[in-house]
């Protein structure tokens, strides 16, 4: 047995889930060799600390990052994993007035910040047209309450005007796979219009965050690593990959759940191809313990960040040595996060890896959970949690 395969099987939480001795020596081998301004720090974004919470973390209240949709639930393009679900709990709003007095509503709720989004055109375009002089006002009259939008497909106007209007950062789908254009999405676009998307953000000076949906193809991995070498050519501020939950598929085009092992090679080689920048796993994946797998490999490859990990996760981190963060926080504010700078030199808190270990061994607490692990909080900078 290898030892990080060893390590693993220390951490009680992790027992019955079967991880790939290979793929785990392999990790190990290529974290050995790994250097890079991003490889070592790992933050892990989670409510489940909101128990330890010193004073310095403030609360925040599960609207602090709200998602609010210009379009409420409405969708043209009815992708065969999301089929327009996603918009369904964001918060509508189908005027730029709405989308004003929704701003004030969330300001005046403690709001630090907002993901603002849509349904797609028959081009996968979010018609933003009319919102840009109201986030222009927003931004103008609230300079701390950060924007994140979700962009979709632009060209290099729509690109600068997002720019003009003032929004913090840019997110966008990267897809590498023409099938998967064609199929999931029933879109009429080509890869190459999802890369100059791309090429267009970063030209401007928009934090662009992109992100890799796995197994986007109906389960399958096909182009994900495409979309990794196009990200490598036009290097973001950070990179989101998230696994697909395909709830909402149809019969006829039923998703597999992805291979862990898959999944956990593509960690190894997104880490390998992008060590300077930070690498998220964001909250989206599937629940079980095919999540426990994923997250597990996700902390061997080395990734950056991990929305709500699961249990075992931290200890798993700590025992493998690395510098290991911990940000009380819902998945809203781990988007918020990848808003605010991608600051991660000074994100999170630091926590008291001997601790966790000793607990750990002692089995007082309840498998998984850290109870009475001191936060080591070093003037961090701090956040909230879902109440
Ligand atoms: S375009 Fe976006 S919101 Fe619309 S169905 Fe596809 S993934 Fe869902």
């Amino acid at each position: 047995m290898n030892d990080w395969l060893n390590i693993a099987g220390m951490v009680e939480p992790l027992e019955g889930v079967q991880l790939d001795a290979d793929l785990v020596a392999s990790m190990e081998r290529q974290f050995d060799g790994l250097s890079g301004e991003r490889v070592g720090r790992v933050n892990f974004y989670t409510p489940t600390f909101k128990a330890y919470a010193t004073s310095e973390i403030a609360g925040c209240g599960k609207s602090a990052w709200p998602a609010v949709s210009i379009t409420g639930g409405d969708c043209k393009l009815q992708c065969d994993h999301c089929k327009a679900k996603i918009l369904e709990p964001m918060i509508p709003a189908r005027t730029p007035e709405q989308l004003w007095s929704v701003v004030n509503e969330q300001i005046a709720g403690g709001a630090q910040g907002m993901l603002i989004t849509g349904g797609s055109n028959y081009r996968n375009e979010v018609e933003y047209d009319a919102y840009y002089p109201t986030i222009r006002r927003i931004k103008d009259t609230f300079p701390e309450f950060r924007i994140a939008m979700h962009t979709a497909l632009v060209d290099m106007d729509i690109a600068r005007r997002m720019e003009d209007c003032g929004i913090d950062a840019a997110m966008m789908d990267v897809i590498g796979a023409q099938d998967t254009i064609s199929q999931v999405y029933h879109l009429r676009r080509t890869v190459d219009d999802f890369e100059k998307t791309l090429e267009y953000l970063v030209s401007t000076n928009l934090k662009v965050v992109p992100h890799i949906v796995i197994g986007l193809h109906y389960g399958e991995l096909l182009g994900e690593w495409n979309a990794l070498e196009m990200i490598r050519r036009h290097m973001p501020q950070a990179v989101v990959l998230v696994v697909v939950m395909p709830f909402y598929a149809p019969e006829h085009r039923p998703f597999v759940t992805p291979d862990s092992r898959e999944v956990g090679r593509f960690f190894m080689d997104a880490r390998k191809a992008l060590p300077d920048i930070p690498l998220l796993l964001g909250c989206a994946r599937p629940p079980g313990r095919v999540k426990a797998e994923i997250d597990s490999y996700a902390v061997m490859a080395g990734l950056n960040g991990l929305a709500h990990p699961s249990d075992g996760m931290v200890e798993l981190a700590a025992r493998l040595e690395r510098d290991v963060r911990v940000t009380p926080a819902c998945c809203s504010i781990a988007i918020g996060d990848e808003v605010m700078a991608i600051e991660t030199e000074d994100a999170g808190l630091q926590i008291d890896i001997e601790q966790i270990i000793a607990q750990e061994r002692a089995r007082k607490a309840p498998a998984g959970a850290l109870a009475g692990i001191r936060i080591v909080t070093e003037g961090q900078s701090t956040s909230g949690c879902c109440s």
